[in-house]
């Protein structure tokens, strides 16, 4: 997963420039191509090749066999895949707790018949690199390791352990990170993670710097079934009670329904970096708000906007529908899917007793997933200062914004278990040009992957020195 979430904060900055000529650089660049060359994707099982030829560019740099760990484990049914656990063990002994490193090495299928080019051969062309992958995330999986490899070559001393999680199912099963924060010993008592999964800027194609986000939070995500029986009969003797009129009328109020509005840190510091630049009346609404945050009319205001929708509560739409067994018989059953995201910090079974106060005693609402409660990260000012500080040296005046996800990553089950994580990337796009994760012709810019691996350089020394 991976998305941007930045809407229009306007300042003048120069976009594309020349890349500086550095060794690091033009490793960074070698090792990017070959990691999109291996193609990672579920099922075809060539995760644990690119785990084990990440492992060994750190073996070739200096690390110790012992402090390098390629696991394998199962992904989604079928799709064999791994993770890799590289140590570096504080240079003295200290009692800070170590520090996670995060990416993970699968994508999303390509069909070469869907790209203008192959996806899976790396492409340097007008500035831009391509391929599946560049985008989300070997691009950070190789400019962790670049910086790491840098910083070790420079004779840099950690303070901490630092550990890198690369794992292999992020875009499909994400059981890697599951199993990394809840057994393997490896990331028992972190102090927090910085994932090169989120995070990242963006420009205009103006050149006007749009931002660059701090991923902080994300929403739960979980699906509940809306579901009415009866013993149904013959439509030629209707009843008075129909389960898909039932449902029918449920799902019609739950339409017209707003949860609860909330803020908390991560969306108030979005909505007070947002209100700088918003002179309309969205941003009288955002400043309405945040002086009140009872204001119900205001965050209604906000939620209305598709910019920011889903930003002020927990919201939950019928997706799928089905009923009826025959075109002559009453319904013995009709069933909805209803998707919700729901606030971090808000459980998955309170909004199922309040989905079931909505729907009413004749429809059965139940979960059907076993998502926890995420919980957002604290906004440390030690990380949000190393953050804005790194991001600063390339672009001075690039406004910092904290952003609540709407989707999962492999954050996720780090914050079930309370370990913050902070999506804090460097790579910046133009967009919407350059929206390609997922998608077709996936590409990033020259200069921002170098910048990248410089920000993680920078990031890595702040938070380990
Ligand atoms: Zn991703």
């Amino acid at each position: 997963m991976r998305a941007l979430t930045l809407t229009a904060l306007l300042l003048a900055t120069p976009a594309l420039a020349t890349p500086a000529n550095n060794e690091w650089h033009a490793k960074a660049r070698e090792m990017l191509k070959h990691a999109v060359e291996v193609p990672t994707v579920e099922g075809r099982n060539k995760v644990p090749e690119l785990a084990r030829w990440f492992g060994d560019q750190f073996k070739a740099a200096g690390w110790a066999d012992s402090d390098i760990k390629v696991v394998p484990y199962e992904g989604a049914p079928g799709d064999k895949t791994a993770a890799l656990i590289v140590r570096w063990p504080a240079a003295v002994k200290s009692n800070a707790k170590p520090i996670m490193l995060m990416a993970h090495l699968d994508v999303v299928e390509a069909k070469p018949s869907d790209w203008s080019m192959d996806p899976f051969t790396f492409v340097e062309k007008d500035g831009y690199y391509y391929g599946r992958g560049v985008y989300d995330i070997k691009q950070g999986a190789t400019a962790i390791t670049t910086a790491l490899l840098e910083l070790k070559a420079n004779g840099f001393k950690p303070k901490r352990d630092i550990v890198v999680l690369f794992t292999g199912d992020e875009e499909t099963a994400g059981n890697g990170a599951q199993l990394a924060a809840t057994q393997w010993p490896e990331f028992k008592g972190l102090d927090f993670g910085l994932n090169s999964d989120g995070g990242g800027g963006a420009f205009a194609a103006d050149g006007h710097d749009l931002g660059f986000s701090i991923d902080t939070a994300e929403k739960t995500y979980a699906d509940y079934s809306f579901s009415v029986r009866d013993s149904g009969g013959h439509s030629s003797k209707p009843k008075p009670f129909n389960p898909i009129t039932e449902l029918s009328a449920a799902l019609v109020r739950l339409g017209a329904y707003r949860f609860e509005p909330m803020q908390n840190e991560t969306t108030r510091s979005y909505f007070q970096e947002r209100q700088k630049v918003e002179k309309g009346p969205l941003g009288d609404a955002m400043r309405a708000w945040l002086a009140n945050p009872a204001d119900g009319k205001a965050a209604d205001f906000i939620e209305a906007d598709p910019g920011e929708v889903g930003l002020t509560r927990t919201r939950c739409v019928a997706t799928m529908l089905n009923g009826g067994h025959a075109q002559n018989a009453l319904p013995q059953l009709a069933q909805a899917n209803v998707n919700c995201r729901i606030m971090p910090g808000v459980s998955p079974d309170a909004i199922r007793d309040e989905l079931q106060k909505i729907a009413g005693s004749k429809v059965q609402v139940t979960r059907l997933d076993k998502n926890e409660t995420s919980y957002a990260s604290p906004l440390r000012p030690d990380i949000m200062k190393a953050y804005t500080d790194s991001i600063h040296v390339m672009f001075p005046n690039a406004p910092i914004i904290p952003t609540m996800a709407a989707g999962a990553s492999d954050a996720r089950p780090f914050r079930v278990a309370g370990t913050p994580v902070y999506g804090v990337d460097g790579l910046w796009i133009v967009v919407p040009e350059d929206m390609r994760a997922h998608g077709r012709d996936e590409r990033i810019p020259v200069k921002a992957f170098d910048d990248n691996v410089d920000h993680w350089v920078r990031m890595i020394t702040a938070v380990a020195k």
